[in-house]
């Protein structure tokens, strides 16, 4: 808990949150205790190119495969001082029992992934799992820029300068000197047996259903589509109500036909978060909309099918309403399940805790996602107050933090145990 009020201090706001975006000085202060509290755990830290730690222990069976554990420390806008850095500090923190024990046979790897928020550039979450996993990076996202300007590539570079004294390669460089940085920090994903995160729900169903840990089965992943619509943009005064072609009461249908929809499936989320409506005055009939919508699972399957009936229903109000209406798909990700491997070790000690543990997907994503497509991973989760994450207001209670460290711990070394 000491270290959790620690890292909150750093980038703290004025409404009692906390603001340390990556690639910050703030980052980089966090960063830093971060690194001291891993070499007080009897960690060896390396720092890969792009920012990632990896604190490494050597195992009593130096050749046995690595167990390894992390989360990330950087945060929203105004977050909370839970998402993240918990699963972080209890990943220390068994390091810590681990180092002064002596007791693993297995190599232990406590990792920090570097930007696991995509809130500051607004590309995809888990920039450092995703190179640490050897995921292709576009370009398109190393040359996005903050809302200062500041290019992507560029505060890689600045991060790198900051915490290392090497010189910080210019905007025109910046690009080429981050592919190379890149290429650099993949990981050998082969030598590992399992990675382990702890992380807050960030929602309500573990308090709602008060069950102290969730052991999470799969992850969410979203397919996202653009409804561009077309009517007759005219007089909402000398026009008659039978002769019109009205873009935006059709999309008013088009929302509640997608949040129906995703009533009907059990494992479904929908939503439309964005309406642009033109001309978007009071005295006109709307003759163009834009809708952006979300539609999540983490039962590939089960999207697919309510995607499909999202599509067909949207055909059925266009033609209805003779409004043209086009959909492109702007990202179709599928949802990535986690290790029998690892879920299975939860559970084992989970009941021999006897603890209620809850099976359950992620709606949000994680680094532990990215790192499943290429190394048996897992999560636990434990309860978020109210359910609310990404704000001040986020809560989770010592209790919980300490139950959930004492899973990921026992969890290590269940599959210590087994291993080699
Ligand atoms: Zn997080």
């Amino acid at each position: 808990m000491r270290h959790i009020e620690a890292l909150a201090e750093i980038g703290r706001t004025p409404q009692g949150g906390v603001t340390r975006l990556a690639f910050t000085r703030e980052d980089v202060a966090g960063r830093a205790l971060l690194r001291q509290w891993m070499r007080e755990a009897g960690l060896q830290i390396r720092r890969d190119a792009v920012g990632n730690l990896i604190g490494e222990r050597r195992g009593k069976n130096p050749n046995a495969p690595i167990l390894a554990c992390g989360s990330h420390v950087d945060s929203v806008i105004n977050a909370g001082k839970y998402d993240g850095i918990v699963g972080m500090v209890c990943a220390v923190e068994c390091a810590r029992v681990i180092h002064a024990s002596g007791e693993l046979n297995s190599p232990l790897h406590v990792i920090n992934f570097v930007m696991e928020e995509s809130s500051r550039f607004g590309a995809g979450y888990g920039f450092g799992s995703r190179v640490m996993a050897g995921a292709e990076i576009s370009k398109q996202e190393l040359f996005a820029r903050d809302r200062s300007k500041v290019l992507m590539a560029r505060a890689i570079q600045e991060l790198k300068g900051w915490e290392t004294g090497s010189k910080i390669a210019t905007e025109r460089t910046a690009l080429h000197a981050t592919h190379k940085d890149i290429d650099a920090s993949r990981y050998d994903w082969s030598r590992v047996r399992a990675f382990l995160e702890l992380h807050i729900e960030q929602g309500p169903v573990l308090e709602r259903t008060g069950k102290p840990i969730g052991i999470v089965t799969a992850v969410a992943a979203p397919t996202r589509l653009h409804i561009v619509l077309t009517g007759e943009q005219n007089h909402s005064g000398t026009t008659p109500m039978q002769m019109r072609r009205d873009a935006l009461a059709a999309a008013a249908e088009m929302i509640l036909a997608v949040e129906r929809i995703a009533n009907e499936f059990v494992q479904v989320v929908g939503t439309v978060g964005v309406i642009q409506s033109e001309p978007n005055v009071i005295n006109a009939i709307p003759g163009r909309v834009e809708l952006r919508a979300d539609i999540r699972s983490a039962d590939a399957e089960a999207k697919r099918e309510c995607v499909a009936d999202i599509r067909r229903a949207l055909e059925f109000i266009a033609s209805k309403r003779g409004v043209r209406s086009e959909v492109t798909v702007l990202a179709d990700e599928t949802p990535v399940e986690f290790s029998d491997l690892v879920v299975s070790a939860f559970e084992r000690v989970c009941l021999a805790q006897n603890i209620d543990a809850l099976k359950m997907p992620s709606g949000a994503g994680h680094d532990a996602a990215h790192i499943a497509r290429v190394a048996p991973a897992g999560m636990i989760f434990i309860p978020s107050r109210d359910g609310v994450s990404h704000d001040p207001r986020e809560y989770s209670a010592p209790s919980d933090i300490a139950r959930g460290a004492q899973v990921l711990l026992a969890a290590l070394l269940d599959l210590d145990a087994r291993g080699t």
